[in-house]
C-alpha cells in the first residue's frame, strides 16, 4: 500500500435478511428489504499480519483494531479518546452476589460518558469519509450527545430528536456540543418519525441504530477488548443492558471475526440481555421463544437507554442469546437504583441505571440457574451515573 494513511476497510456489506452482497463504498442505510447491513472484511487476507501481538502496542482507543473497522482513510478517523475502557475487578460485589469472579467494563469513561461514543465515532467517521453533509438521529439521550460530539469534531451539523423527559444533564451536553436539539412529547420511536421526515425533506443522513451499517462496528470493539483485557480469553457470561441491541449484536459479531482470525476458538460466553420491567420487549420475545419482538406499549423506565419499545435488530439479538446459551431478564427501576448505590460503594464506579440493572440481574440469573457461582461474569456499565443526576427514583 503506497499511501500510509490507507487501510483495507470492508470488502463489502451483507444484508442480514437475505445475505445479499452490497457495495460498501457508498452512503447507505438499510438494505433493499429493510434489514440491517453488516460490514464484512477479508479476514483471511489480513490474518497473518493483524495479530494480537501487533495490537498490544497500539494506542489506548478503539482504533487499535483499525484493520477490522470500515474507515479506509486514517484522515477520516475522528478521535476523542473512545474505547479501551477499563475492566474493573469488582471483588466485593462478586462476594456480595456470590459469583467467583466479577468484572465491570466501565463504559462510563468514554468521551461523552457512555458507550454510545463507540458506535457514533465509527458512524460519523464513515459518514464524513463517504461525503455526508448533515447528520440526524432520534435518541433516548446518550446517542444524541455522542453524535453531537463526533459531529462537532468532524465539522458536520447534527440534528437530534429526543423525548422531553431525557435527563437534563444530557440535554445540556447536546446543546453545549452544538447540536440542533428538538424535544418531542413521546418515545424514541416517535422521535424516529420526525427524523425520517427530515431525511426526506432535507437530505439528512440518518444515524439511527442499525439503520446505517457502522454503529455496530464501533460497538463490536467491546468484544475485541474483552478478549485482550482478559489476557486472550473470553469470560463465561456477559450481562448487558439491552435497548436497540447494537452492543450485544456487535460483540457477537466480534467473536465470529476473532475466531476467523484465529484469536479465539469456537467457545463463546453466555450472553444475557437485561431490560427494564417497564420496557422489556426482548425478554418477552425470549420467554415466548419468538424470532422477533412485538413492540412494547406504554414503555416506562428511568433508564433512558432501555426505553426502546422496538428494535430493527430484534432477530439478531434473540439469535445471539439463543446461540450462546444465554437469556433475557427484566428488573424493576427501584432495583436498578439500589444496585447503583451498592456498586458505587463497593467499587468506586458511579454507574448509570443501565449498569445498575446488570448487577440487579445477577441474583435472578443465579436463582434461575442461568449462571452458576463458579462463573466468571462481566457486567457492562454502559454509562456514567452523572448523566442521570436529577432523574433517579431515589432522588
Ligand atoms: C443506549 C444505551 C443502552 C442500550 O444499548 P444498545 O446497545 O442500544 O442495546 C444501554 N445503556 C446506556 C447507558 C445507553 O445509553
Amino acid at each position: 500500500m503506497a499511501d500510509s494513511n490507507q487501510l483495507p476497510g470492508a470488502s463489502h456489506l451483507e444484508c442480514m435478511g437475505t445475505g445479499e452482497r452490497v457495495e460498501s463504498e457508498q452512503l447507505i442505510g438499510l438494505s433493499r428489504v429493510g434489514k440491517p447491513l453488516f460490514a464484512r472484511y477479508d479476514l483471511d487476507a489480513i490474518a497473518d499480519r493483524f495479530t494480537p501481538e501487533l495490537v498490544a502496542c497500539r494506542s489506548a482507543d478503539l482504533w487499535r483494531y483499525e484493520e477490522v473497522l470500515p474507515v479506509r482513510n486514517r484522515a477520516a478517523q475522528i478521535k476523542l479518546g473512545e474505547g479501551w475502557s477499563p475492566m474493573i475487578d469488582a471483588h466485593r460485589t462478586a462476594a456480595r452476589l456470590g459469583v467467583r469472579k466479577l468484572w465491570i467494563k466501565d463504559e462510563g469513561q468514554n468521551p461523552t460518558g457512555s458507550f454510545k461514543d463507540r458506535g457514533l465515532c465509527l458512524a460519523v467517521s464513515r459518514a464524513l469519509e463517504l461525503g455526508a453533509e448533515e447528520l440526524a438521529l432520534p435518541s433516548a439521550g446518550n446517542a444524541g450527545s455522542a453524535a453531537a460530539a463526533y459531529g462537532a469534531a468532524a465539522g458536520l451539523p447534527v440534528h437530534v430528536v429526543v423525548p422531553t423527559d431525557t435527563p437534563a444533564p444530557i440535554l445540556q451536553e447536546m446543546a453545549a456540543l452544538g447540536a440542533d436539539v428538538q424535544l418531542i412529547e413521546g418515545l424514541i420511536s416517535d422521535c424516529g418519525k420526525i427524523v425520517k421526515a427530515g431525511v426526506e425533506k432535507h437530505g439528512w443522513f440518518d444515524l439511527s441504530t442499525l439503520k446505517e451499517p457502522y454503529r455496530v462496528e464501533g460497538k463490536k470493539t467491546m468484544g475485541y477488548e474483552l478478549r485482550e483485557q482478559l489476557g486472550g480469553r473470553l469470560p463465561d457470561a456477559i450481562v448487558y443492558p439491552t435497548g436497540g441491541g447494537t452492543g450485544m449484536i456487535g460483540m457477537w459479531k466480534a467473536f465470529d471475526e476473532m475466531e476467523r482470525l484465529g484469536w479465539i476458538g469456537s467457545e463463546r460466553p453466555k450472553m444475557f440481555t437485561v431490560q427494564a420491567a417497564g420496557c422489556a420487549p426482548m425478554v418477552r420475545a425470549w420467554e415466548s421463544g419468538a424470532e422477533h419482538a412485538e413492540t412494547w406499549e406504554g414503555a416506562s423506565t428511568y433508564a433512558s437507554g432501555l426505553r426502546v419499545p422496538g428494535a430493527v435488530g430484534d432477530f439478531l439479538i434473540l439469535r445471539a442469546l439463543r446461540e450462546s446459551g444465554g437469556g433475557a431478564v427484566a428488573v424493576p427501576d427501584h432495583l436498578m437504583a439500589e444496585w447503583v448505590l451498592r456498586l458505587g460503594a463497593d467499587t468506586g464506579i458511579f454507574a448509570a441505571p443501565e449498569g445498575g440493572a446488570t448487577a440487579a440481574a445477577v441474583p435472578i440469573l443465579l436463582e434461575k440457574g442461568m449462571i452458576t457461582p463458579d462463573d466468571e461474569v462481566v457486567l457492562f456499565n454502559t454509562g456514567s451515573g452523572l448523566k442521570y443526576v436529577g432523574s433517579t427514583p431515589l432522588d
